[in-house]
């Protein structure tokens, strides 16, 4: 069994405030003092970085911060962007690339996300690759098609020695903030599949280290059965992330699950 230390990571969306976003970023820090075995990330809103920073030092957390979006350019005339550089400033370490929500809300494409995922990755940060059907494509069995296209194209031009800051995350859209989850058999075919394209890629030794994490109503009590996938390396929980409690027994089923894995 290769060595795939898990990752969770909390995505905060556009939620919180600076007082209830403080007290999660608390929560979360003593919470996870038991935990081990597992790597985190939470991702506030951009506004609160800085606030959720200096809780996580204060406390001394291992919890990196992480933010929900990057644009690709350097510092310039982009309106409203904010750029790799001005992430780190602010002690970013994790950023996710291409969540369904900037698919589908804003209109991402595969093109865009690939060229966020090059600046993340080269900038020395860890990239977050999120992927996922929606329901008429799984609907119509073209959830291989569709998911494996966006592994590839997001994954355009970045060699293989970057992917060491490479995490995919599986998130099939019907399943995020809906309350319905994948099975775990479902979510053991799919991210196999993911490897599988990795695989073509970047070669065998390279796809049986990325780690591929599942997304979609995780919750704590089902938390365990899908981290205990084979191919399954933790997970990205929207919804259960905004209550600490829920998270950090999410983070430690990780890394249960991980242990129990061998
Ligand atoms: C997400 O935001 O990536 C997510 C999976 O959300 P939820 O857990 O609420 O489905």
């Amino acid at each position: 069994m290769p060595d795939r230390k898990p990752f969770v990571g909390g995505n905060w969306k556009m939620n919180t405030n600076r007082t209830t976003g403080s007290d999660l970023a608390r929560g979360v820090a003593d919470g996870l003092v038991h935990v081990d075995g597992v790597d985190v990330a939470v991702f506030p809103p951009f506004p609160y970085l800085l606030t959720v920073r200096a809780i996580l030092r204060d406390r001394g957390s291992t919890a990196m911060l992480g933010a929900q979006d990057v644009y690709f350019q350097g510092d310039g005339a982009f309106t409203g962007e904010v750029s790799c550089a001005m992430l780190k400033d602010c002690g970013v370490q994790a950023v996710l690339c291409g969540h369904s929500e900037r698919r589908h809300t804003v209109g991402e494409r595969d093109e865009l996300v690939n060229k966020k995922l090059r600046a993340v990755v080269e900038a020395g940060l860890t990239g977050v690759l999120c992927v996922g059907e929606t329901l008429d494509e799984r609907t119509a069995g073209h959830q291989d098609i569709i998911v494996s296209r966006q592994v590839r194209t997001g994954l355009a031009d970045i060699p293989g020695a970057h992917t060491e800051r490479l995490i995919i995350a599986y998130e099939p859209v019907w399943a995020i903030g809906t309350g319905n989850t994948a099975t775990p058999d479902d979510a053991q075919v799919m991210h196999a599949m993911i490897r599988g394209a990795l695989v073509r890629q970047y070669g065998a030794e390279i796809a049986e280290r990325v780690r591929i994490i599942y997304g979609g109503s995780l919750k704590p009590d089902i938390a365990r059965s899908i981290f205990g996938q084979k191919d399954v390396d933790g997970g990205l929980v929207g919804g259960a992330s905004l209550n600490a409690a829920d998270f950090v027994s999410i983070c430690r089923a990780s890394g249960e699950a991980s242990k129990a894995k061998g």
